[in-house]
């Protein structure tokens, strides 16, 4: 996805993901269970907690553990939400209070 039309009409560039506006919303369980099984495979020698392959491994594991990707635009503030089932994001704008 190169670009993606927000419904106020601003365009958000996703050429080079990941992007600022693009979020992954993660199960708080899921991302705990992700956190433990890096530190189960964590090597205590390394000088950074995470190598790229504990990444991969984080990653694998909430992709395949109910994260979804989120895009938020950053001029109206509309969340849109990836819905695998409809292959397509369904948006969730902020409640309007009267
Ligand atoms: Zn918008």
């Amino acid at each position: 996805m190169a670009k993606f039309v927000c419904s106020c009409s601003h365009i958000i560039n996703l050429v080079h993901s990941p992007t600022s506006e693009q979020h992954t919303l993660i199960p708080t369980k899921v991302l705990y269970e992700a956190l433990l099984s890096l530190e189960s495979n964590k090597n205590s020698g390394e000088s950074c907690w995470v190598d790229n392959s504990d990444i991969d491994i984080f990653f694998n594991y909430i992709d395949t553990h109910q994260a979804v990707d989120v895009i938020k635009c950053p001029k109206c503030l509309r969340l849109w939400v990836h819905s695998p089932e409809k292959k397509t994001y369904e948006s969730f704008g902020k409640e309007k209070v009267s």
